[in-house]
């Protein structure tokens, strides 16, 4: 049943919120031994919470456009009264007193939030193997990971667990992993959804968004989570409806950067095939398929990851053991209470970045490294903003492969960073971009990634739509 459906059978009584939120939790408990994709359910709130949305039904009321839809969301947006870690040691035991908008939000639509998903501590990193409560693993192949950072949102929802989980992307950590289990996964336009309530990671790049089993689906979630927000100065009004059904793709003007299907940088080539056929099936469709160039493409992981840890520096300076979660005890100073807590509070992924980022702005440097990296991002939102003069859309790869095995890419930084190799750009330009299952290598899920222009989401739905009807068509 789609999102829609499932609310609609709750307002009319056909189904019980409560009997959702129940099943949900029963599937958790079920599926969550194996997967580690979920790290705190809250059964009583949700369950009483459900019952609420079923008085509400009973009364006449409008129990809003997601009526008694189980959500999960990722362990870093803020729910007020439950822990909320990042999944990060140095968070444990902190309990937010307020919750992010986009959450909020969903409950006054009548979702039904039953717990709170496995990530990358502080969403650093693309294979959920970073968290302080372990490894997640990919429903389609427990010995794979799911992806990251929003591994365990992506995996509960392929897993069947709930049918809309929250995650955020600051270089691809929502579509990655969306790729990487077969579901369908959304980063929305820099400033559509508030952010506020996310625990920052990269403040320029960061973006909550919805994974799904459907683009209908995301397209929903989307409309309900969007919109300015006066708690948040980056977020802005839609200047118009992301939903644009049924249309087809005829007149469609997709391009595609020779540099994403370019098999000699990583790209696998029977990913690479596959998106070929798609692009085929797509142009018989009435698309115009265009190529374009795009060299730039080069530059784009050096660039997001000088700007990510720099931000990342920055952000993570408040987290001292003085206001937050974990504090060591040991300390004779100041200066070394600071010391310890945030040696023995931050894994080794999150001290690596941090170190990064400070001495990237670090005096004498920054001009070298910052602020190059900053001009560099300007000129690729002028290269992005000449190609969407004539395109609707960019299709690509989400990523170079499918899901790797546990622990193969632990000891290479480097080969984990390639994974951002297509998804980046996106977030260093602000654009929307969605990642669709469109087929399978190896018997693991491929993802197609689209991008659109800044707010340029209808046109992402629009080609989502048709590629997840001709991919359905030769299933
Ligand atoms: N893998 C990228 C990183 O580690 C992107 C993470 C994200 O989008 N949060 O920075």
């Amino acid at each position: 049943m789609s999102l829609r459906e499932t609310a609609r059978a709750v307002a009319s009584g056909k189904l019980s919120a409560r009997g959702l939120a129940q099943q949900a939790l029963e599937r958790a408990e079920a599926k969550n031994p194996a997967l580690n994709a979920i790290v705190r359910l809250r059964a009583q709130a949700a369950l009483s919470e459900a019952a609420a949305i079923d008085r509400r039904v009973a009364a006449g009321e409008d129990p809003g456009v997601l009526a008694g839809v189980p959500v999960l969301i990722k362990d870093n947006l803020a729910l007020e009264g439950t822990e909320v870690t990042a999944c990060s040691r140095i968070l444990k035991g902190f309990v937010p007193p307020y919750t992010a908008t986009a959450v909020r939000k969903l409950q006054q639509a009548g979702a039904v939030i039953i717990g709170q998903t496995n990530m990358d501590e502080f969403a650093m990193g693309s294979s959920t193997e970073h968290s302080c409560y372990g490894p997640c693993r990919n429903p389609r192949d427990v010995a794979c990971v799911p992806g990251g950072s929003s591994g365990g949102s992506a995996a509960a929802v392929a897993a069947g667990i709930a049918p809309l989980a929250l995650g955020t992307d600051t270089g691809g950590s929502i579509r990655q992993p969306a790729a990487f289990c077969g579901v369908v996964g959304l980063k929305p336009t820099y400033g559509r959804v508030s952010r506020y309530g996310l625990f920052a990671y990269g403040s320029s790049l960061d973006q909550i968004g919805p994974l799904t089993h459907s683009v209908a689906d995301a397209a929903l979630a989307l409309s309900v989570i969007e919109g300015r927000d006066d708690l948040d100065a980056t977020s802005l009004a839609a200047p118009g409806p992301a939903h644009v059904y049924g249309e087809g793709v005829r007149g469609l003007r997709i391009a595609v950067p020779r540099e994403f299907m370019d098999t000699s940088k990583g790209l696998r080539r029977e990913v690479a095939s596959l998106l070929r056929d798609l692009l085929d099936r797509l142009a018989r469709e009435g698309a115009e398929i265009r190529e374009v160039s795009l060299p730039v493409l080069d530059y784009v992981i050096p660039v997001y990851y000088l700007i990510a840890v720099s931000e990342a520096s920055s952000n993570l300076a408040r987290y001292d053991g003085v206001r937050y979660g974990l504090r060591s005890g040991a300390g004779k100073s100041l200066a070394e209470l600071y010391g310890r807590t945030r040696a023995e509070g931050f894994g080794r992924e999150a001290q690596v970045r941090v170190l990064l980022g400070t001495y990237a702005l670090s005096a004498g440097y920054s001009d070298a490294y910052y602020k190059k990296a900053d001009r560099l991002r300007r000129h690729l939102r002028g290269r992005m903003d000449a190609i969407f003069r004539d395109v609707d859309v960019v299709v690509g790869p989400t990523a170079p492969d499918v899901a790797f095995r546990l622990g193969e890419k632990l000891s290479d930084p480097l080969s984990m960073y390639m994974q951002d190799l297509y998804t980046t750009l996106a977030n260093l330009v602000q654009s929307p971009a969605m990642s669709v299952p469109c087929g399978e290598v190896d018997g693991l899920p491929v993802g197609v990634q689209i991008m659109g222009r800044p707010f340029g989401e209808a046109d992402v739905f629009r080609a989502g739509t048709a590629a997840e009807q001709v991919c359905a068509a030769v299933s």
